[in-house]
């Protein structure tokens, strides 16, 4: 018997990219939003979706989703672009502007797919370091620019850190360099000054943000990107035929009439971050870090895997960032008694 085809080399060095689905009381490891969008929202999709010829494919420019989405984001219908989910975009940008013999600088530690969209893509990496605040200093920027990429990755609010960065670091960033620097924001409805102003200032600046988190729409697939038009028509260039499709744009365009409704639970998730932190704050030997997103990071004073076990037994499931940040954990910021839980069994564990 044959041993099968062999993949590229690394594919089977390389574990899946895999979150844990868990049935459990609180899912507080993948950042998603603890509350679904109103019934309206359900009724007013599922009367688009009776009307789609799903016999043709879709508009493959997206027009009407880009439209509304250009006027919500106060953008350029030239400029904005959607994919399935912002990772999408992310990868997008990387076929664009990365791809074998060129390179992308990221900021540590910051989002683990950054990394990995680089490998797929065959980009080389240039991994600088964000400062001890996890802030990105002019001595990352400086060493950033000089290691000259043709991709400069930042994210604000980072993750898993949740720290946002000065919009004054990254249009210094973006002034000294051609490369292209993408701002991912999926959380910047949370916190933090958003990087978009940038965007009309500087051709080399692409805004990526998604539905997933603010909009309550994790499970609908649906990022974009907010950059020069230029931007837009080199991902024209890389994107695979008619990629959004028409059931997912009707999703996106029924949740921007729902916006306001989703942006009006941010407070209430403000709170709950708010209240992880100061709880968090309290608890002796345990270092947390102060958060612009909807999750927050910190470091228990036993083993991260220890830790993660214990609140995993009392049913709340959070993510294990050590490869990230030393001994670090990241809870999502859910409902009320998705915190509580949480909480309690963070005492427990920690007291046992
Ligand atoms: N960027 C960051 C920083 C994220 O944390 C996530 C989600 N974990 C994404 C992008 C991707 O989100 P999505 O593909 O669901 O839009």
């Amino acid at each position: 018997m044959s041993a099968g085809p062999t993949p590229r080399p690394g594919v089977r060095d390389t574990e899946p990219y895999v979150s844990p689905q868990l049935d459990v009381a609180a899912r507080l490891n993948t950042n998603e939003c603890p509350h679904r969008l109103p019934e309206r929202f359900f009724k007013e999709l599922a009367h688009a979706i009776e009307d789609l010829p799903l016999n043709r494919y879709p508009d493959g420019r997206m027009t009407r989703l880009r439209e509304e989405l250009a006027a919500h984001a106060g953008h350029t219908l030239e400029g904005t672009w959607v994919a399935n989910g912002s990772n999408e975009i992310l990868l997008q940008l990387l076929q664009a502007y990365g791809g074998s013999g060129r390179s992308a600088a990221v900021f540590e530690p910051t989002y683990l797919l950054h990394y990995r969209l680089c490998w797929l893509t065959q980009t080389d990496l240039v991994s600088l370091r964000l400062d001890e605040a996890f802030s990105l200093s002019q001595a990352s920027i400086d060493a950033a620019v000089a290691a000259g990429p043709n991709v400069v990755f930042v994210c604000s609010p980072n993750n898993p850190t949740g720290n946002a960065q000065p919009l004054d670091a990254v249009a210094s960033l973006a002034g000294a360099t051609d490369a292209l620097v993408i701002v991912d924001e999926a959380y910047v409805e949370f916190g933090g000054a958003t990087c978009l102003p940038l965007a009309s200032e500087h051709s080399n600046v692409a805004i990526v943000r998604t539905f997933s988190k603010a909009f309550a729409s994790a499970g609908a697939r649906i990022g974009y990107l907010l950059a020069e038009p230029s931007v837009v028509g080199d991902l024209q260039r890389v994107r695979l035929p008619y990629h959004v499709s028409a059931i997912t744009q009707a999703a996106g365009i029924a949740a921007l009439h729902h916006a306001h409704e989703a942006l009006d639970i941010l407070a209430s998730i403000r709170t709950e971050r708010d209240r992880i932190f100061a709880a968090l704050r309290h608890i002796p030997d345990v270092t947390v870090y102060p958060s612009d997103a909807n999750f927050v990071l910190f470091v228990p004073p036993k083993p991260a895997a220890d830790v993660w076990q214990g609140l995993l037994d009392r049913g709340v499931l959070v993510r294990d960032l050590s490869a990230v940040v030393p001994n670090a954990l990241r809870v999502t910021a859910g409902a009320t008694h998705e915190v509580d839980l949480f909480l309690d069994a963070l005492k427990e564990v920690l007291a046992s």
